[in-house]
């Protein structure tokens, strides 16, 4: 209601507003959707596990696919690069796994450097865990913010240069939480980063994997 009715003054009245009033406008108009955003971004956050755990047998690969799917202006406007190596099948709750890649492979096209953007995502069958990667060739995190990335609001570059509320690695930080998986980070300022992120081995359901018997 509020960017509405503000821009309903701004199309109605703009041959009555001086230049003051209308520049006014815009910060306020630029404030309501900043606010929206804000707002649900802080839902979507504070929904992961307050609903019924829902896990399911999905291929991480049919996540990825939605996820590039809502990316997909963001990739076609950079001209990003999205590939993948084998990606297994695991126990996890769809949306917010399709969540998870949505946020790193945006985060990746977002924070680009020069080049466009080349995003590359592996799994590999670890001791006990499943260990994803998401290495794009990006503009790279100085090494004392690794950590703090993943706190809600923590942002390190100003809202004029890229926008973004700060809840999006939050939110990945809690969705692996719920499942019992890590994430972290190696990257070299510069160099780009590769984000990873781990899941139990008990969440990998293999039985779309040929067996012995065929
Ligand atoms: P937002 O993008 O809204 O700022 P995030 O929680 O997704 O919030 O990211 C937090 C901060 O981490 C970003 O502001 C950015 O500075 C940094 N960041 C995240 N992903 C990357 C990346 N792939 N390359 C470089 N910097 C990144």
């Amino acid at each position: 209601m509020v960017t509405g009715f503000l821009e309903l003054l701004q199309r109605r009245y703009q041959d009555r507003l001086d230049d003051d009033a209308t520049e006014f406008i815009g910060f306020a108009v630029d404030g309501a959707r900043r606010m929206k955003q804000l707002i649900n971004d802080l839902l979507a956050y504070s929904r992961i596990g307050t609903q019924e755990r829902t896990t399911n047998s999905i291929s991480c690969g049919g996540a990825l696919s939605v996820a590039l799917r809502n990316l997909e202006m963001a990739v076609s406007e950079n001209g990003a690069q999205v590939t993948h190596g084998h990606l297994p099948r695991v126990a996890a709750d769809t949306t917010q796994l399709t969540q998870l890649f949505q946020n790193l492979i945006g985060n990746a096209i977002k924070y680009r450097g020069p080049d466009p953007p080349r995003i590359h995502i592996e799994a590999v069958a670890a001791d006990d865990e499943l260990v994803f990667s998401v290495k794009d060739n990006g503009l790279g995190i100085e090494p004392q913010y690794h950590d703090r990335i993943f706190n809600v609001f923590e942002r390190l570059h100003t809202r004029d240069e890229y926008p973004g509320t700060g809840i999006g690695l939050a939110i990945c930080k809690k969705i692996l939480d719920y499942h019992g998986g890590r994430i972290w980070l190696e990257s070299e300022p510069g160099n780009g980063s590769t984000f990873f992120f781990s899941l139990p081995a008990y969440l990998a359901d293999d039985a779309d994997q040929p067996t012995a018997s065929g």
